[in-house]
């Protein structure tokens, strides 16, 4: 079972929205069987330069477990407004970014919130995954790039969507209603 995807974006189309492409077939986050798609729905995110992108994102069925899941671009983290790069800054406190991010003062302070309070249970996820894919070099290289994920000032840029792709992927994201 393949849990990580590489996403990318298809040009806009005519109603102005990004299709979200993947390569791989895509298997059921649960039992890992081949899903089906079943039709799709919007999603906005925010880049951090203020612009926004409308996705179109596949909403595909597991017969399985009879579930429908979300293809998630790694690009989206799911439940927040801004894409995944904004958020690395804002959490990263970079300052060649602090006159341009766009979001309020509050956003901010709810994102990092929102990070902190679930820090140690994205560790927890990261080092269960590590023992769970052991024998997938690719997999265990890229948890190890991201422990101990206290230290994500350190971590290049693109952390993020390698984190939101493993928990989501492996259906461990946890549905916060903030920020
Ligand atoms: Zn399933």
């Amino acid at each position: 079972m393949v849990i990580v995807h590489d996403y990318w974006l298809d040009g806009k189309t005519a109603e102005g929205l990004f299709y979200v492409r993947s390569r791989e077939t895509q298997r059921c986050p649960i039992c890992g069987s081949e899903l089906s798609v079943s039709g799709s729905r919007k999603r906005g995110i925010l880049e951090e330069s203020g612009e926004k992108k409308a996705l179109r994102i596949r909403r595909l069925w597991c017969d399985r477990c009879n579930r429908i899941h979300h293809e998630l671009p790694d690009i989206v983290v799911p439940y927040k407004r801004y894409g995944s790069e904004a958020i690395e800054n804002i959490l990263s406190d970079k300052p060649e970014h602090s006159n341009v991010c766009p979001c309020e003062l509050s956003t901010a302070k709810r994102i990092k919130l929102w990070f902190f309070l679930l820090r140690e249970y994205y560790e927890s996820v990261m080092e269960s995954l590590k023992v769970y894919w052991e024998e997938d070099q690719e997999i265990t290289a890229m948890i190890s790039m991201l422990l101990p994920l206290s230290e994500y000032h350190r971590r290049s840029a693109g952390w993020l969507k390698v984190l939101v792709r493993l928990l989501v992927n492996s259906n461990r994201w946890l549905h916060t209603r903030s920020a």
